[in-house]
This record gives C-alpha cells, structure tokens and sequence, in this order.
C-alpha cells in the first residue's frame, strides 16, 4: 500500500512548507497543471500562481510535469517562465526518470507536487522521489480523471480503514 502515501500531504501549492523541502535538500520542484495549479478549465496561471512561482525560481528549478497536451502545458510555461513536460504518461516511470536524468538531479534531490494519487503520487513513489499530494483545487475534472477520481476513492477508503491516510490530515 505504500506506493499510494504521499510523503506530504497539503492543503493547497499555498500551505506546503518550502523552505523545510529547500532545508531537506529538494532542489526541483516537478508541479502537476489541472486541478493543482489552476482548475482545468482555466487556461491561463492566476495571478496567485505566479507569484508563488517567481518566488520558488529563486530556490529551486520549477517544472510543469503534466499529463495535458502540448498547447495547453506551453501556455502556462511561457507566462510562468519556467521549463515543462507534457503528455507525461504519469503514473509510468519513463518521463519522471527522463527530467530527473535530463536535468541533473539526484532522486531526493526532486518532489513531485499533485493533486492525483493515481497519477502523481503512484509515479513519483514508483520512481522513490518526494511526493506532495494537495487538495484538488476544483471539484469539476476531466473524464479520465473522473474515473481516476473513483478508483482513488476506493484506494483511499482502503488506507483509512487501515490506519495509513486520513483524508483533511494534513502532515508534513
Ligand atoms: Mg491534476
């Protein structure tokens, strides 16, 4: 059951603790796009969004790592100014062990910040980086996460019943 726990759990990209994952030795921030940036619907960053992100360049490299398509990710890149990954296959390992390679890193030396257990979590577990799961910060999702969003559902009953995740628990 391990590989579905974050590391962390959130609130929202707003409540993590940076400075404790900078003091910890993270060094590449890998951000999820729909439902943990902006909703998917919304196809530009917040305001919000990028002043988060123009402080955290100033500590770590920021990467979008996302399983939307290449317009969409781009979009977001440009005006946030930093690197992306698009069509990431998230859970599967391939795209994760690629922008850790690519750019240099150790595996703890990278965090994967998301809001989908399935996807984020499983993937960055699997490949044994830090994982940070947050809050959808919309209830609306897509269709193929509206399936995940069912399984995850079951998944989660599963490690409540179990003792390992509670739901609105925040820890760090
Ligand atoms: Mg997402």
């Amino acid at each position: 059951m391990d590989k579905y726990i974050p590391d962390i759990y959130q609130q929202s990209i707003y409540t993590i603790d940076y400075q404790k994952l900078k003091d910890c030795g993270i060094k590449c921030l890998l951000f999820d796009l729909d439902n943990t940036l902006v909703p998917a619907k919304i196809d530009e960053p917040t305001k919000k969004v990028n002043e988060l992100f123009k402080e955290l360049k100033k500590d770590f490299k920021v990467i979008i790592f996302s399983n939307s398509h290449k317009r969409r990710v781009s979009t977001f890149s440009e005006k946030l100014k930093v690197d992306f990954y698009h069509s990431a296959c998230k859970p599967f390992t391939k795209n994760f062990k690629k922008v850790i390679t690519n750019n240099d890193y150790n595996i703890s030396e990278v965090a994967i910040i998301g809001d989908q257990v399935l996807t984020d979590i499983i993937g960055g577990n699997k490949v044994g980086i830090t994982t940070i799961l947050i809050n959808p910060v919309s209830p609306i999702d897509s269709f193929f996460t509206k399936i995940n969003r069912h399984i995850e559902k079951i998944i989660i009953n599963k490690l409540t019943s179990r003792n390992l995740f509670f739901k609105g628990h925040y820890y760090e």
